[in-house]
C-alpha cells in the first residue's frame, strides 16, 4: 500500500512526483511511456521560467534528469481504472493491481472523445485490457480500436485468440501481422447494445461483434474514476487541487485552461502538498 499514487508523466506528474519525493512519502508514479509527448513535441518553448528558448526534447530530458537525480522513476503502466476501496483506492493497470491512500490525477487532456456507448458498455463487451480479457473471446468475433503503435503486439495477441478481428489503427503505417484481421480505416461512432455490446457502428457500416477492445494511452477522467465531477470535460478542483472525491486530487491540463507547462507544474506542486496534508489527517 502506497501513501500516494500519481498518474501521468507530464509536467504536472513530474512536479507532483518531485515534491512527494522531497517530502519523503511512499508513492508510486505511473506514466504511459517515458515522458509526455506534449513536452517532447514542442519545437521551442519561450515561456518556461529560467529556461528561455528550450526545445521540448531538452525540457523532457531536464525533467528526466531531475527525477532521476532524486532516485524517482516512473512505472511505465497505463492505469485503466481507479476504484474506492475501504477508504483507500485500488488502481488497475490491465490485470495488475496497486493500492494507495490518495491519488493525484495528472492525465493531461484527451483529444479523443469516448465513443458513444463506451462508458455504458465498459465491462459488458467493451474492454481496455487485451491481456486481462482477451481469453474471453477465444474463437469469437471482436473489434479493436487502437490509438498508438505501441499496442501492435497486443492487437496481434487478440487476433491470435479471436476467430475474426476488425481492426482500426488510428496511427500511420500500421504493420499488423494477422491473417484474420480486417482493417477498417474509420473511427467507430457508436458501440451498439443494450445489456451487452452486440455491434460496432462505423458510420457507413455496422459489424456484429462479441467484444471490442480499446487500446489507448489516455482516458477521460470520468472513465477512469466513476463519480468524479467534471465541467466542460475538465476535472473540477478547488485551489488545493482537491476533487469532489476525498483523497483524489488533480493537476495540469486535465483541470482546465490555459494548457501550459508552468501551470501544470505549479498545480502538480500544490496537489502533492494537499495530498500530504490529507494523509496527515488519516
Ligand atoms: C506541440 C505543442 C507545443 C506546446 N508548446 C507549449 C509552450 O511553448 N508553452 C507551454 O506552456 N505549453 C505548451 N504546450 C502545452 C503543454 O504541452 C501542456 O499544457 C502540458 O504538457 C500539460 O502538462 P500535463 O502534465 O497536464 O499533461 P501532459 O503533458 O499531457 O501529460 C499527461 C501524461 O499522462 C499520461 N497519462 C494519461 N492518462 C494516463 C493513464 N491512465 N495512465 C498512465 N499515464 C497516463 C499521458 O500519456 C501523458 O504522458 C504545447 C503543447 C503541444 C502539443
Amino acid at each position: 500500500m502506497y501513501d500516494l499514487a500519481i498518474i501521468g508523466g507530464g509536467p504536472a506528474g513530474v512536479s507532483a512526483a518531485i515534491n512527494a519525493g522531497i517530502l519523503n512519502k511512499s508513492f508510486i508514479w505511473f506514466s504511459s511511456g517515458e515522458s509526455s509527448k506534449k513536452v517532447e513535441r514542442a519545437e521551442l518553448i519561450k515561456n518556461y521560467p529560467a529556461l528561455p528558448d528550450i526545445t521540448g526534447k531538452d525540457l523532457a530530458n531536464a525533467f528526466k534528469n531531475h527525477t532521476k537525480s532524486l532516485g524517482i522513476e516512473p512505472v511505465n503502466e497505463i492505469i485503466t481504472g481507479v476504484y474506492p476501496l475501504g477508504g483507500n483506492f485500488l488502481l488497475l493497470a490491465g490485470n495488475k493491481e496497486f493500492e494507495a491512500k490518495s491519488v493525484i490525477l495528472c492525465l493531461g487532456v484527451e483529444t479523443q472523445k469516448p465513443v458513444d456507448g463506451e462508458e455504458r458498455l465498459l465491462g459488458r463487451g467493451v474492454s481496455y485490457c487485451a491481456t486481462c480479457d482477451g481469453f474471453l473471446y477465444k474463437g469469437k468475433k471482436i473489434a479493436v480500436y487502437c490509438t498508438d503503435r505501441r499496442f501492435e503486439s497486443e492487437i496481434e495477441f487478440l487476433c491470435s485468440v479471436a476467430d475474426k478481428a476488425f481492426v482500426t489503427p488510428l496511427y500511420k503505417n500500421s504493420e499488423i501481422k494477422a491473417d484474420n484481421a480486417e482493417i477498417i480505416l474509420k473511427t467507430p461512432v457508436k458501440f451498439v447494445g443494450e445489456e451487452r455490446l452486440t455491434a460496432v457502428d462505423y458510420g457507413n457500416k455496422q459489424v456484429e461483434v462479441d467484444g471490442v477492445f480499446i487500446l489507448k494511452s489516455a482516458f477521460s477522467p470520468t472513465t477512469l474514476v466513476h463519480g468524479l465531477k467534471v465541467e466542460d470535460g475538465h476535472v473540477l478542483v478547488n485551489r488545493k487541487m482537491e476533487t469532489n472525491i476525498k483523497g483524489i486530487f488533480a493537476a495540469g491540463d486535465c483541470t482546465g485552461r490555459p494548457y501550459q507547462y508552468i501551470k501544470a507544474a505549479g498545480e502538480g506542486n500544490v496537489a502533492a502538498h494537499s495530498a500530504i496534508e490529507y494523509l496527515s489527517t488519516l
